[in-house]
């Protein structure tokens, strides 16, 4: 089965990106079943790559390889195993048992995510191509890592482009559906049957490290909280008060959880259920002020399609956040939106702070973890983006 691309449409592909969208395509050779092998050829029928094919989707292939190799069981053993020697260099692995495993795309896998929790793995295949190998991708998950649980979480929004229903529960072993990771000393509860994406925000780990690095003695506001991630990591770090604030009532309920678990000071902590951006205003009104702020707001635009109202949202919040720090306070913000870079994200903060009145400087900037790679010729995979500011 092959697909043969108009004259030029190779280049991207010759850059080593692993995308092909419809409309590059000159022909498809028979019609190949979702999700199966088919080789790429340019329009003078040079082979390109071997791909998975999506018949529903804008992105009409996505590469295997840029070989000429068969794609097989043992062709995923070897990307699996690569992939798990990165994080076995990369982290520490007594340090933390929460950790991305397989990272798409950057870890030359289209489609599958895979996060370990402990005993447990959580696989996300997003893609035709991923669904077509699932099995495969289980059992080899299970012989590589020696585990024997796996919980899938394919109930992401962008497998209705691809035209797959969402499928949840256990694909592999009998998973408990909460547990708690360990992660640098603080133990998190995480439930892959009702948390976000596939449980936990495992990008953040560094970030969080950071902020239990720099919030001794503040009074400190961790919007977006969810299961307090940074509001924990805050209270270890010495914070005089913690407000965690976020609109789910289920992550609240977890976050109050994780502190006590920690056997962290409960009386420096406060939570909050509600809206962000109406707490904000709120507190301003109140005049409030705090010393850290913390802003993590969800995807506002998860493409490019959403970024000017995306942009407005994000200068609401961090225009806000200005206003509410005290001099020399600390504001810690993020954006996970695809469709703003860190020189757009920067500029956003840079106008917040102007129309705050307020003068800042950038002292760090953050990303996602080692465990989230950025292959070079897929810089899509580079979706997190924090400043630390302090405010003059
Ligand atoms: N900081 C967290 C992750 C935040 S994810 C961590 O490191 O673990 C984003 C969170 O924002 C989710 O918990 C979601 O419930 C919450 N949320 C989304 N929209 C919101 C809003 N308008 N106001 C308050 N919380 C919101």
């Amino acid at each position: 089965m092959s697909i043969i691309l108009k004259p030029g449409r190779e280049k991207s592909l010759l850059r080593r990106h692993p995308w092909v969208f419809s409309g590059a395509i000159h022909r498809v050779d028979q019609e190949p079943a979702s999700g199966s092998t088919v080789d790429l050829l340019s329009s003078n029928g040079q082979f390109l790559a071997r791909a998975s094919y999506s018949p529903h989707s804008q992105i009409r292939a996505r590469v295997w390889t840029f070989n000429d190799e068969p794609v097989d069981r043992e062709f995923f053993r070897k990307r699996i195993r690569a992939a798990l020697a990165t994080r076995q260099s990369l982290l520490s692995l007594q340090d933390t048992d929460a950790y991305r495993l397989i990272y798409a795309e950057s870890d030359g896998i289209p489609g599958l995510i895979v996060d370990r929790y402990g005993g447990v793995l959580v696989l996300q295949s997003l893609t035709t191509g991923s669904e077509y190998w699932k099995e495969t991708f289980a059992d080899l998950l299970l012989e590589e890592t020696s585990l024997k649980n796996i919980y899938e979480r394919s109930d992401a929004d962008v497998r209705e482009l691809e035209g797959l229903p969402s499928v949840t529960g256990i694909l592999r072993g009998s998973p408990v559906t909460q547990l708690a990771i360990n992660e640098h000393g603080l133990k998190f509860l995480v439930n892959f049957e009702s948390g976000h994406k596939t449980g936990f925000y495992l990008d953040q780990r560094a970030n969080r490290q950071r902020v239990h690095e720099l919030a001794k003695d503040k009074d400190v506001l961790d919007c977006f909280s969810y299961t307090g991630g940074f509001s924990v990591n805050a209270l270890r770090g010495g914070a005089k008060s913690v407000l965690s604030a976020d609109s789910s009532a289920d992550a609240i309920e977890l976050c109050k959880q994780n502190v006590v678990l920690n056997h962290l000071p409960k009386e420096r902590h406060s939570t909050l259920a509600g809206d962000v951006f109406q707490v904000l205003r709120k507190f301003r009104d109140e005049a409030r002020s705090f010393d850290m702020i913390i802003l993590d707001p969800p995807k506002f635009a998860p493409t490019s399609a959403q970024v000017d109202r995306a942009a407005r949202a994000y200068k609401d919040i961090n225009l806000l956040a200005f206003k509410l720090l005290r001099p020399s306070g600390m504001l810690v913000t993020f954006s996970c939106s695809g469709g703003v870079d860190a020189a757009l994200f920067q500029k956003i903060i840079a106008g917040a702070a102007l129309d705050a009145g307020v003068e800042a400087q950038i002292v760090e900037h953050l990303s996602q973890d080692v465990d989230h790679p950025v292959s070079l010729s897929f810089p899509e995979a580079l979706y997190l983006k924090g400043l630390v500011c302090l405010r003059r």
